[in-house]
């Protein structure tokens, strides 16, 4: 607790830091790592109150190598709305609102780095982001949801075809078999412009279901 200080961060860019974000860090990608799978210390989000009832949360930490890219550590336990609060703290930093405090130098000067514990709202719940360990989803991870039961709210997806006419996704419900699902979004499928679509999309369909059988073919196989 020794290190939850509550400080004035610095909330505004001077010419001379916007310069430097600018050309530093402006363009650098943003990577999202999950604690469990990247670091060697697994680490699970910390809550914690000061004696005025201020809430505390330690979710992720964050490390900027100029040069090379930001990379956010979600803890066990992160959620949708950390995620969220870590990028606008990246925002923040690629718009010169450099806060020295908050984003200690290392490395010689070669990079920052950032793990605060940050003001929350206890009151507010967010789903839980974990990693998806289906190497055959295209997703990193999913939202789950944690307040009562304990479920994952979304599909794992493999691939997809968008269009104005129709949707097809290649997904998986946890661990059933992978399934294609389709959505027919236009409003009217009449004419020549209608055969068309519904041509487009038996083959887009032919397509997945292709791929759906491969991807189940493979997991029968491995669990044989
Ligand atoms: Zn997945």
């Amino acid at each position: 607790m020794s290190d939850l200080t509550v400080f004035k961060p610095v909330t505004e860019a001077t010419d001379a830091s916007r310069t430097w974000a600018a050309s530093v860090l402006a363009d650098l990608p943003v990577v999202v790592k999950f604690c469990e799978a990247a670091c060697p210390d697994k680490k699970t989000v910390q809550t914690s109150a000061d004696a005025e009832g201020r809430h505390f949360r330690q979710a992720f930490h964050i490390g900027v190598k100029y040069g090379a890219h930001f990379a956010i550590h979600l803890y066990t336990g992160a959620t949708r709305t950390d995620l969220a609060v870590a990028k606008q703290m990246i925002t923040r930093l690629k718009n010169g609102i450099v806060c020295d405090r908050l984003w200690e130098e290392f490395n010689n000067g070669t990079g920052r780095y950032m793990n605060s514990w940050i003001p929350f709202d206890p009151e507010q719940w967010s789903p839980e982001l974990r990693p998806c360990a289906d190497p055959n989803c295209v997703r990193d991870w999913h939202e789950w949801e944690t307040s009562g039961d304990i479920f994952k709210t979304e599909s794992c997806e493999n691939d997809a075809i968008r269009t104005d006419d129709y949707t097809i996704v290649l997904q998986r419900h946890d661990d059933d078999p992978w399934t294609v699902e389709s959505w027919l979004t236009c409003d009217q499928l009449e004419g020549v412009d209608g055969l068309k679509a519904l041509r487009d999309w038996a083959n887009d369909f032919a397509y997945l279901q292709g791929e759906c059988d491969r991807l189940n073919a493979i997991q029968v196989k491995e669990a044989a």
